[in-house]
């Protein structure tokens, strides 16, 4: 059976069984925290998500486990609290995923040092640290040894413990871990519709691959469609009070010899946002900036503004701008912000990060906002408020994950029916970008000999010029891959 009738065989399965406890829609980091929990729990469910999992806002963030420094100068104690014991958490459960990572946030003069010790003094301690890694001062010989030829005005800073980690790739292991059993996954299906039946709810949707309707049933239902669920609840006939507003933000990736720091950057800018360079897969990420959309875009795309405003930041930190050599990738991803009823006129940097559990009916629920870092946390309050005092005591631990494969070098073909046996690779960008995407520079290894490679990553290329190096990219790895693992042979 190839993949595409693989998918289709379990449709088909997950139509003709009896309804199972809980259906997860939206395949990012809060319906991963929802598995995860209900997972611990023994509930049955099924996850499924429009597009490939982890294609919305959950592969484009900054890939940062943190409590958020910037929310602490806006008073978010309660929130950067809950985000360091999940930061600690999510480090001592899934070490393979994640980095502790040094960042130094430069700091002007004697006052701002002193400001900056005792938020991050109140951080560690929230963390729970050991000495050795709590902040520390770094006077100018130190500050410049850590950021060689740093450009910014202060010479002086503290550099203090986060943590990164693979977002993709977390997600995809989740999500193939889940299935190794019992099927629990599917992708491309998009749910238009929720329809209560006696005690079950039947979700209806579209396949998104052939336009077939689709249905399942379920006894309670997770919304965790991210920037989309206000959008979606509405269309599923439910009303919210509150508004999400679209916020995108943009990173540029760097060729990591680009600058020879040895700890990631952290600068606040202007509206209480931060800029980052973080070292991430032996490369460089910098970012983030802030654009509120009007409509929600299929695919964001980072913005002539947005590139020109991270290149004149890293001009500014590093003292030479990236040239098109040194830019590997660009990509944006959409905060799913909520603007709370009955309050208006925030920016958008300013709106809390702090998630929202509302209940529309019984048996469905919506988990609106968050952050990647308290995903677990967001699934458990998400399962609290749909089972109440049902709610199944936790009777096993966490699923072990290893991080998928990565291309192997050197070999022509990949193991391809590995990623598309729970009918979740159905795409070359499913299978290249998504399954791989924490092996990017293996990706990059395929394609270094290839003529003007660079023309699909590089981000000013003209569009035509991009569509004709996918294809051939595509066409390239299609035959790597050998007939077999074609995914939709
Ligand atoms: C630029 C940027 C940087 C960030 N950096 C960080 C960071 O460093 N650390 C951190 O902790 N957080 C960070 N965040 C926040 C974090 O990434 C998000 O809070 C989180 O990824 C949101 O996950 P989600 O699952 O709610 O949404 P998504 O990841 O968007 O997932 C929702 C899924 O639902 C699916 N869906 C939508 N509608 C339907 C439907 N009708 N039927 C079926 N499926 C549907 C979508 O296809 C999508 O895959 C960042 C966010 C952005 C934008």
């Amino acid at each position: 059976m190839n993949g595409v009738e693989l998918r289709k065989h379990r449709i088909q399965g997950f139509h003709q069984e009896p309804p199972r406890q809980l259906c997860i829609i939206g395949g990012g980091a809060t319906g991963a925290g929802v598995a995860l929990e209900a997972w611990i729990r023994g509930i049955s469910f099924y996850w499924i998500t429009s597009g490939d999992i982890g294609q919305g806002t959950s592969s484009r963030s900054t890939k940062l486990l943190h409590g958020g420094i910037r929310y602490l100068a806006q008073g978010e104690f309660s929130l950067v609290k809950e985000a360091l014991r999940e930061r600690q958490w999510m480090l001592k459960t899934y070490p393979n995923f994640c980095t502790k990572q040094r960042f130094i946030l430069p700091a002007q003069n004697f006052r701002q040092a002193i400001t900056y010790r005792l938020g991050l003094w109140w951080y560690d301690q929230k963390a729970g640290l050991p000495k050795n890694e709590r902040h520390k001062y770094l006077n100018k010989e130190q500050f410049l040894k850590a950021l060689p030829g740093f450009n910014g005005k202060a010479k002086k800073g503290l550099s203090y413990l986060d943590a990164t980690f693979a977002d993709q790739g977390f997600l995809s292991a989740l999500w193939m871990q889940m299935d190794a059993h019992t099927p629990h996954v599917l992708n491309h299906i998009r749910v238009r519709g929720l329809k209560a039946a006696g005690n079950t709810w039947e979700i209806q949707g579209l396949d998104e691959l052939d336009g077939a309707p689709f249905c399942l049933a379920a006894n309670h239902v997770l919304n965790a469609t991210g920037p989309e669920s206000i959008k979606n609840l509405e269309e599923w006939g439910f009303s919210c009070p509150h508004r999400m507003v679209w916020s995108q933000g943009s990173h540029l990736l760097l060729k990591g010899n680009f600058m020879d720091w040895k700890q990631a950057l952290v600068v606040p800018v202007n509206h209480g946002r931060v800029f980052f360079m973080v070292p991430w897969q032996n490369k460089w990420l910098a970012g983030t900036t802030e654009v509120v959309l009007n409509e929600f875009p299929k695919i964001p795309e980072p913005q002539k503004e947005e590139v020109q405003e991270i290149l004149d930041s890293i001009e500014k930190y590093v003292g030479k701008k990236p040239n098109k050599e040194d830019i590997l990738w660009q990509f944006s991803g959409i905060r799913p912000l909520v603007y709370l009823a009955g309050k208006s006129g925030k920016m958008a940097s300013s709106i809390s990060r702090k998630h929202l559990v509302l209940e529309h009916a019984p048996g469905v629920v919506s988990l609106l906002g968050g952050k990647w870092t308290i995903f677990r946390q967001m699934g458990e309050d998400g399962l609290k408020a749909l089972f109440k005092e049902k709610l199944p005591p936790i009777i096993k631990d966490y699923p072990t994950l290893e991080p998928l494969p990565k291309i192997p070098k050197n070999k022509t073909k990949i193991n391809a029916p590995f990623y598309k046996t729970c009918g979740a690779a159905l795409f070359p960008d499913d299978l290249l970008f998504r399954r791989f995407s924490s092996g990017f520079e293996d990706i990059l290894d395929y394609l270094n000999h290839r003529e003007a490679w660079w023309s699909w990553w590089w981000p000013q290329a003209p569009q035509e010029e991009k569509r004709k190096e996918k294809e051939r990219l595509t066409a390239y790895l299609f035959k790597a891959l050998g007939d077999q693992g074609q995914p939709q042979d």
